[in-house]
């Protein structure tokens, strides 16, 4: 197996030369941090994720969890892991000291998620699971619920869920129809089903803490009817004891990949004895989710960039040992096999793959400093970065994640017959990274999120503020001569944008939605091209800077091999742009005109 999984040098690059990450600590809130602090996480973590969980990345695969008398098994690992990182602070990374949290910034909390992602998808998930579950609780509980329940999700010991989904309530949280009632004691009965919730049940954690979203008796339909609880797999008794409390696990799903965490069908209140807690106001439970749901869909981004970067370094090893044919205009057979990444369409593949990495990564780090940018500043600048990165979440999702499959499938490309088979991890990386597009909503719905409701909201006023972000990197680039005309590649990149939002925006405006967003998806592939062109020319400045400079042999092979790689972005997958904005200004309704019974 592969021993290298992700690249140090990049994740560093991005966060202290492009990012400068340590401008944060200028900030009262970050002060008491310091790069070496930074460093000794990143070295830690990369400990973990090297010698605890990728040594079973294969194992956790090939023997998934089990259901058994009704008690859920995982890899015994995930026990290590989970205590590992509670006793760490690895789940309380970036809560606040108040909370016993290390109150690291977002951009340094992703170090963790991104290294363990990439040594183990499966197993990375139980800690964001579990952090996502106690800072809802946390921002919205009170201060009993976080007492109950947030010491101990952060030490590892009780795992976090988020269980929204439903048999009939899938992209449609709206439809969702589990009942809550409140008792003369205070809390309410739980009573519903609840399918695909991950981690949901596990032998690895003392208890699981559900975030559920569910409806009090009476509310009315929709989503203004929703309220979020805490349903706990045991209660604590009066006496400090711990009970059922009437959550049954149903099912564990079987997967195409994604293995080591199980994904499972809850049951609540089958005895009418299952105690949910509220959090916050009744009524209001989708906005609090938002705030988990969010966060989840920034650590799918992540999780996507971590499988891929695992899969891409895999492939570079074996492309660089295997030997395989000659060198194209090499006449005589005589001559030894070249290895194959002398070949010109495996150095396509790869970069390809880095291309696709090292621009979400960069996008990924971006959003976290928004949202650090966030928490440190007030009035409007606080708004304006909220703004940023509620724009740009659907976005961090979604082109991670379906540029991801891409780019595990070029990996997988690399390794011929090989990388079929399961002597190498690449068809795993495969399966697992399939899920990304699916879960914490499909990529049709985050189209129709960035396009329907992110550019309209308030007049346009985050997508103003995302093309000004733009034109501030292309006019530094402008000023570049080695960058002069990538700049006017993406400023032309980004006129289409403007072109198309606006054509799309008038249909919007003439009150036919079907037609607006018939092709969202579509929409939100053209924004993320334009998005990821965007990072790799913030990275091209720091990248020609860099060269001006003396420097190591390797450190020069370092930035050349970005500079390549932002070249490859530029000439191979910037313009996809023109086909696709050509197809949204044809906005012709193939889509919407073509019916059911057409379909053969
Ligand atoms: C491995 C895994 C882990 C999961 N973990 C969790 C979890 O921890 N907690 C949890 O609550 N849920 C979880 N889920 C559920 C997941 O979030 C849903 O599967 C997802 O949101 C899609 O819902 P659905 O499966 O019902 O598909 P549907 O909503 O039925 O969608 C099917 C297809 O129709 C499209 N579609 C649906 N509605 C529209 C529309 N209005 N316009 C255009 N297209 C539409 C979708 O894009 C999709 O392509 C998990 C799922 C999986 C597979």
């Amino acid at each position: 197996m592969a021993e290298k999984f992700l690249s140090e040098r990049n994740l560093k690059f991005l966060l202290y030369e492009v990012f400068d990450v340590t401008s944060l600590l200028e900030h009262p809130y970050y002060q008491g941090h310091d790069r070496e602090t930074f460093d000794m996480i990143f070295e830690t973590a990369m400990k973990i994720g090297r010698d605890i969980i990728k040594p079973c990345l294969e194992e956790m695969d090939q023997k998934p969890p089990e259901f058994v008398d009704g008690v859920v098994k995982v890899h015994p690992v995930i026990k290590t892991f989970l205590k590992e990182c509670g006793e760490g602070g690895w789940i309380s990374a970036t809560a606040s000291a108040e909370l016993e949290g290390l109150q690291l910034p977002i951009m340094i909390g992703l170090i963790p998620k991104f290294i363990f992602g990439a040594a183990n998808y499966s197993a990375s998930v139980y800690i964001s699971l579990s952090y996502g579950a106690a800072h809802l609780i946390t921002s919205f509980g009170t201060s009993e619920l976080i007492s109950m329940f947030v010491p101990k999700i952060f030490a590892g010991q009780w795992q976090g869920t988020m269980a929204l989904t439903e048999p009939q309530a899938g992209s449609s949280l709206s439809d969702i129809t589990t009942s809550a009632e409140l008792t003369s004691e205070g809390y309410y009965k739980m009573r519903g089903q609840k399918i695909f919730i991950s981690a949901g049940d596990h032998d690895g954690v003392e208890n699981v803490v559900h975030l559920v979203l569910a409806r009090i008796k009476g509310a009315q339909p929709g989503v203004k009817g929703i309220s979020l609880f805490v349903v706990p797999k045991k209660r604590i008794g009066e006496n400090g004891e711990m009970l059922p409390n009437d959550v049954t696990v149903t099912g564990v799903y079987h997967k195409l990949g994604y293995r080591g965490s199980p994904i499972t069908q809850l049951s609540f209140g089958e005895n009418d004895n299952c105690h949910g807690y509220l959090v916050g106001k009744a009524n209001k439970g989708l906005p609090y989710m938002f705030q988990m749901m969010n966060e989840a869909r920034i650590d799918v981004g992540i999780g996507a960039t971590a499988i891929a970067s695992a899969a891409y370094y895999a492939a570079l090893e074996y492309a660089k040992e295997r030997t395989q044919g000659r060198r194209l205009g090499a006449k005589d057979p005589t001559l030894p096999q070249v290895c194959i990444i002398e070949h010109a369409d495996v150095k396509r593949m790869l970069l390809s793959q880095r291309s696709i990495i090292e621009g979400s990564l960069s996008l990924i780090i971006q959003c976290a400093k928004y949202a650090d940018l966030e928490i440190i500043l007030k009035g409007e600048e606080k708004d304006k970065f909220r703004l940023l990165l509620d724009l740009l979440t659907p976005v961090a999702k979604s082109y991670p994640s379906e540029m991801g499959i891409i780019s595990v499938s070029q990996a997988l490309q690399c390794l011929g017959g090989y990388g079929y088979c399961d002597e190498f991890p690449l068809e795993q990386h495969y399966r697992d990274m399939r899920i990304h597009p699916i879960h914490e909503g499909t990529t049709g719905i985050h189209g129709i999120t960035l396009l329907g409701r992110n550019i309209p909201y308030k007049d346009g006023k985050a997508f103003d503020l995302y093309l000004e972000e733009i034109r501030g990197v292309i006019s530094t680039a402008q000023n570049i001569p080695a960058l002069k005309p990538y700049a006017l590649e993406l400023k032309d990149a980004l006129h289409r944008l403007e072109k198309v939002t606006s054509h799309l925006l008038t249909i919007a405006a003439e009150g036919n939605f079907e037609l607006f967003l018939a092709d969202a998806t579509l929409y939100l592939e053209l924004f993320g091209i334009i998005t990821i062109g965007w990072q790799w020319l913030i990275q091209a400045v720091c990248i020609q800077s860099a060269l001006e400079s003396e420097r190591s042999e390797a450190e020069v092979n370092f930035y050349r091999g970005k500079m390549y790689t932002f070249r490859y972005f530029f000439g191979y997958e910037l313009p996809k742009i023109n086909a696709i904005s050509q197809r949204l200004l044809n906005s012709d309704g193939l889509t919407v005109e073509m019916q059911d019974i057409f379909f053969g």
